[in-house]
């Protein structure tokens, strides 16, 4: 087929631009990758992959690397910040497969950058590769990159980021937002936390001002956990630093017993700043497109980041891979035209749970608890079943 010579370019190798040029390989394109670091490196922190992400790398071939490296959580608890009270329990482990067909399952990043890295040819991720600048000739785009590196494509994903070198190159400068709010991240081993008997959850204390999350990595080794906490402003230069744990241990003063012990066995934590954007109006521009945080970041209150830019390369190949050869611009239009409203909600709601999760105790919380016992709310079945139980291979019209 002639799409097949199609040779397509991807900007950034994290784990949007990797998983896309998975899926455009799959698809029989002549894919190449091109990232600025000259080795792929991953911070040390946890993800979660929600069922309509896991559903997609299953079908790239990663499912045994996936069962390998991740933990499967039994539910989704949700519990209030002082005296551990449940606001919503939702059952995962083979009820969420049964519900939605794929697992739901927590991995290191590392973990998943180096499978979606081991299932890509080396030879066509091009490392110490940074982007300069590009331009669509018509029939074809031209790349250059800051190491003297030149080539053409037939299209170009930018896959860089939320600081997205591409996105300003398409359209211009815009800087991305301060969230007003910085999260603690780190990774403790299990061991030093036995005491506790953690059961294998994904647990989210909700309380004024802050929420923290803390879930199993790595076979259960290693326990991820992120803090949250609103802050006014980020007047650091760098987006992420190491910081203080009696710091995050100070932010969680008077909450509950579990959450400071689990802060407290700390030895090592970063701060992130954490930044958004709002939805954008175009992705694409001719033979250009852009996907994952480049185009589309958002607060990790919904746990989807990177599950939308999973999903955005699946819903790119598919899209490739069904239009005209000839009609590349089109193939992105329509890509755009799928991704775009569906990634917005999830900026959107992820923007809405920061006021939702960090309520001060009053009637507003009451009625936030009083909506989550109905199980029509945040992670119940119900909630999610728009999120979890999308295919976004599936892009025929009427799809
Ligand atoms: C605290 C926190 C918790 C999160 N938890 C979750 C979660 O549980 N589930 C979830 O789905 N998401 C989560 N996310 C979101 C997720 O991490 C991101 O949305 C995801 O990593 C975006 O992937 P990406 O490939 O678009 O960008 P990135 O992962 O940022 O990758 C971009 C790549 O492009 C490269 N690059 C940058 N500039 C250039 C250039 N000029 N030239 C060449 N290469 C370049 C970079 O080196 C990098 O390798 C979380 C985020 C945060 C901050």
């Amino acid at each position: 087929m002639a799409h097949q010579a199609s040779a397509i370019a991807i900007v950034g190798g994290g784990i949007g631009g990797l998983t896309a040029a998975l899926s455009l390989l799959h698809a029989g394109f002549d894919v190449h990758v091109y990232e600025q670091m000259k080795d792929l490196r991953e911070v040390g922190a946890g993800i979660q992959i929600s069922p309509n992400a896991s559903r997609i790398l299953h079908r790239l071939g990663l499912a045994g690397k996936l069962a390998a490296m991740g933990v499967r959580p039994l539910a989704w608890h949700q519990r209030r910040w002082d005296d551990g009270r449940t606001l919503l329990h939702t059952p995962l482990g083979e009820t969420v497969e049964a519900v939605f067909g794929f697992p739901h399952v927590q991995v290191h990043r590392a973990d998943l950058l180096n499978a979606l890295r081991d299932s890509f040819p080396a030879e066509r991720l091009h490392l110490g590769h940074r982007f300069a600048g590009c331009t669509d000739r018509g029939d074809h785009v031209e790349l250059s990159f800051e190491n003297g590196a030149r080539i053409t494509s037939d299209a170009f994903v930018g896959a860089d980021g939320i600081h997205s070198a591409v996105r300003r190159a398409l359209f211009g400068d815009a800087s991305p937002r301060f969230t007003g709010c910085v999260a603690y991240r780190g990774l403790v081993p299990a061991a030093r936390l036995a005491h506790l008997r953690l059961p294998v959850e994904s647990q989210v204390w909700m309380g004024p001002g802050k929420h923290f999350v803390h879930y199993y990595v790595q076979n259960q080794a290693l326990v991820n956990f992120v803090a949250i906490v609103d802050q006014d402003d980020w007047a650091r230069e760098s987006w992420i630093e190491p910081a203080d744990v009696a710091q995050a241990l100070a932010a969680f003063e008077g909450w509950h017993p579990q959450v400071r012990a689990i802060l407290g066995a700390v030895d090592e934590t970063f701060v992130w700043g954490l930044f958004d954007r709002s939805p954008m109006a175009q992705w694409s521009v001719g033979r250009s497109t852009l996907l994952g945080d480049s185009c589309h970041a958002m607060l990790p209150f919904m746990a989807q980041g990177a599950a939308q830019a999973i999903e955005d390369g699946a819903t790119l190949a598919a899209c490739l891979a069904k239009g005209s050869p000839q009609d590349i611009p089109g193939a992105l239009r329509r890509y755009e035209s799928l991704r775009l409203p569906r990634a917005s909600r999830v900026q959107t709601a992820s923007r809405e749970n920061k006021t939702r999760f960090h309520l001060p105790d009053g009637p507003q919380q009451q009625e936030r608890d009083a909506q989550m016992a109905s199980g029509s709310t945040d992670w119940s079945f119900k909630a999610v079943q728009w999120l979890h139980g999308h295919d976004a291979g599936i892009v025929e019209e009427g799809a």
